[in-house]
């Protein structure tokens, strides 16, 4: 079966599939109540998601983020990452966690065949995390992010969201860390979402404000690989750890778009920010249903959009990235 290809070219070889919406964080950039069951969600089974990894695998798929909400806190997460690593067309199983579990956990995981990890830390100084995730957490996350380390994981990224007037005075903290810990580094630019305007302008940090920080101080922009995705990259001789910049208001952020999502509940979004996602999970019941699970990706990939309209404000359906797992 032929590989997954809009009409502008692009290969879609990387999937986010999210497994879950429940998470046990308040980032108050994404769920700063918390998050509310709405009574109805049911999230996608093991075997739904044995049946959508094998479709995709069909179409192309190399490499799965399972992400969420927070991924790990569905009782099945490591039976998950067995199931993805049982598929031997996927090459590469990552996540993206808050960490939470992680100290626990990553031997376990690394065992049943994850092999990229990324967690979020947007700050370094315990207080300002507390006041960014609403959690006390910071300790036990690094904890986590040590056992990850030694678990052997052939990546291990930190996730920062750039935030003014919260963490935008910690790129020195970060810096020193890295000098001598091998962490890929990535800050993300805030994306505004359905939570509101308001939000938005008082905290988005503009990546190009650190971009010339760190070309101040001797970083280096590495040329992409033909198959990276949209991170721009830096790297420093006196550093192990490296950088990468997020910034998805910059111009041509959306000409190396690489991935595709699927929500919890198994619906396809063709982008972050597009108006609906379209359901899957009809198609997902029996293996039986592959082929025409298959010609339904096609047929959604054909109307994939050339970018999305951030820029404008419109920020589609996506009311938080916990809905749809960033
Ligand atoms: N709970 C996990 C975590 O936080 O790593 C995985 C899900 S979370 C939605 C995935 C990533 O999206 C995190 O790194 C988070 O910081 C980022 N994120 C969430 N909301 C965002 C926003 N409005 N703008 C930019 N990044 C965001
Ligand atoms: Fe939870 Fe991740 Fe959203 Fe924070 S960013 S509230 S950890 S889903």
């Amino acid at each position: 079966m032929s590989q997954l290809q809009d009409k502008f070219g692009r290969r879609f070889h990387y999937l986010r599939m999210s497994v879950t919406d429940v998470c046990n964080f308040k980032c108050t950039y994404c769920l700063p109540d918390g998050y509310r069951p709405d009574g109805r969600s049911k999230f996608l089974a093991l075997s739904e998601i044995e049946n959508l990894v094998a479709a995709f695998s069909e179409v192309g798929t190399q490499k799965i983020r399972i992400t969420g909400g927070e991924p790990t806190l569905r009782k099945d997460f490591t039976d998950i990452i067995r199931a993805v690593a049982d598929n031997d067309k996927i090459k590469t199983i990552a996540t993206t966690t808050n960490g939470y579990r992680l100290e626990k956990h990553a031997k376990e995981w690394y065992d049943a065949g994850l092999r990229r990890i990324n967690v979020s830390v947007d700050s370094l100084d315990p207080k300002m995390f507390y006041q960014i995730t609403g959690e006390n957490k910071f300790d036990e996350v690094m904890r986590g992010i040590d056992a990850a380390l030694e678990a052997g994981f052939e990546r291990v990224k930190i996730n920062a969201v750039l935030l003014k007037g919260f963490n935008d005075k910690d790129l020195p903290r970060f810096l020193h860390w890295i000098k001598h810990t091998p962490i890929d580094l990535r800050f993300i630019e805030l994306m505004e979402t359905g939570l509101g305007r308001d939000y938005f302008q008082a905290h988005h940090l503009a990546g190009a404000d650190i971009k010339s920080q760190l070309v101040e101080q001797g970083w280096s922009y590495d040329q992409p690989a033909a198959d990276d995705g949209p991170a721009q990259n830096f790297s420093h001789e006196d550093h192990k750890g490296r950088i990468g910049l997020i910034m998805p208001y910059e111009k041509n952020f959306c000409a190396s778009c690489n991935r595709l999502r699927v929500s919890a509940n198994g619906k396809l979004h063709l982008c972050l920010f597009t108006e609906n996602g379209v359901d899957l999970r009809d198609l997902l019941q029996h293996e039986s249903q592959r082929a025409e699970l298959v010609e339904r990706l096609h047929g959604q990939l054909a109307q994939k959009s050339e970018t999305h309209f951030l820029h404008d404000g419109i920020t589609g359906v996506t009311q938080h990235l916990a809905s749809i797992g960033g």
